[in-house]
């Protein structure tokens, strides 16, 4: 059988393998520590779940618009300009299968062959694999934890040539959970109107953030960036509705017609009564978001705690999203080598680095219960006690 050539470029999840595996050896009864999942534990929020039962009732369950429910891109709208300052209509959303999709349609709607697309790395494992499938570059520009993981204007400004269209900011960030601070936003957003960029931001993670950090919207610093500037975003994150498959893309009207031409095509709406679902999260009290921030807030803290307490692991603190990114660079393993050892000799699960285009780490989620947190790191101590007597040594000395 001969495949597309679209299809040999592309590199599969790892993180869904990863986390597949786990879940499978757990349901075959081993005892698995899975630091690996991408999703909240927290059930869905009962107001949430009440509203697509009353709407399965209410019948609706036929086609609706492929752009969405006209109330819920309305209630998007609204929370675009109360939370962020951007002042974005109905027009401007589009209902997507969540947020990966709504980055797919957008590479769809604005990417032709050999457009470049600048990605910072450590990034979301999708990215590049999106750009590519629709035809585009992906250019990776590699941050350190000097500059914690964040891609400085100088660096943005020379990875810029004229093919370039877009530059994909993710804040706060999966993987490293780094949150870009306004004065940093406002530095990326002078180059990206200087020369003429659109900008994505993807602002899924932005209700999780921690220790006063702040959540700023790169398009809300101004009207030229605000012109050039897409929001992606969804529920999955914030309201622990990772199986609902809903999300939404907010900008210039001539790109929200474009992805709705493709979604037209491709998907049509999203399942209708996961919209209403969606439109009682964004409606109802804001508080489960709130207890389910505080959750992870506690979480992250003995985390931190627990990995820095580890000889050999060093890892940053970082302000949003639910994971860690500790350096294994002393170890002298590579990310895989480490994450397949670790699953076979102590039972955790977590992502190698390498997914994310970063080697020298790994990624932790803490979307998972205390004890499992407690008992995992013990693991994980074990483990790199096993494997670096020369690390304890240079520790001591
Ligand atoms: C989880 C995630 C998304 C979107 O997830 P959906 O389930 O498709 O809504 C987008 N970007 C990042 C960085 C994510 O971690």
């Amino acid at each position: 059988m001969k495949l597309a050539k679209r299809v040999e470029q592309v590199t599969p999840s790892l993180t869904l393998a990863i986390d597949a595996k786990a879940k499978a050896l757990k349901a075959s009864g081993v005892d698995i520590c899975s630091f690996s999942a991408g999703e909240p534990d927290f059930p869905t929020p009962d107001h949430i779940l009440a509203a697509a039962k009353q709407a399965l009732d209410d019948g609706k369950t036929r086609y609706g618009p492929a752009a969405g429910e006209p109330r819920l891109r309305e209630a998007i709208a609204q929370k675009l300009q109360k939370d962020n300052g951007l002042c974005f209509g109905a027009e401007n959303i589009i209902v997507t299968n969540g947020g990966k999709h709504s980055l797919f349609d957008l590479m769809l709607a604005i990417i032709d062959a050999g457009d470049e697309v600048i990605i910072p790395s450590p990034f979301w494992v999708s990215y590049p694999e999106m750009v590519k499938l629709a035809g585009g570059i992906p250019v990776i520009v590699p941050t350190d934890e000097k500059s914690q993981f964040k891609i400085t204007p100088a660096q943005l400004q020379q990875a810029i040539t004229p093919k370039t269209k877009l530059f994909i900011i993710n804040s706060p960030s999966n993987p490293t959970g780094m949150v870009y601070t306004p004065a940093e936003l406002e530095a990326l957003a002078a180059i990206v109107v200087a020369n003429d960029l659109l900008v994505v931001s993807d602002e899924i993670y932005e209700k999780l953030i921690y220790d006063g950090a702040q959540h700023v919207s790169i398009g809300a610093l101004g009207p030229e960036i605000y012109e050039r500037t897409l929001v992606s975003s969804g529920f999955a994150k914030a309201y622990s509705m990772t199986g609902w498959r809903v999300g939404w893309l907010a900008g210039p009207v001539e790109i929200i017609r474009a992805a709705t031409l493709i979604q037209g095509h491709s998907t049509s709406n999203v399942c209708t009564f996961a919209q209403w679902g969606a439109i009682a999260a964004l409606e109802g009290s804001q508080d489960c978001v709130e207890s389910m921030r505080v959750a992870f807030a506690e979480r992250r803290q003995s985390m931190f705690d627990l990995i820095n307490a580890i000889p050999g692991l060093s890892c940053a603190k970082p302000d949003g999203a639910f994971y860690l990114l500790p350096s294994i660079a002393q170890t002298g393993m590579t990310s895989l080598e480490f994450c397949d050892a670790l699953l076979e000799e102590q039972k955790v699960a977590l992502i190698p680095g390498i997914a994310f285009g970063a080697d020298d780490f790994i990624r932790l989620s803490y979307a998972t219960d205390m004890d499992t947190i407690k008992r995992g790191m013990e693991r994980l101590d074990k483990f790199v006690r096993s494997r670096s007597g020369s690390i304890g040594a240079s520790r001591i000395q």
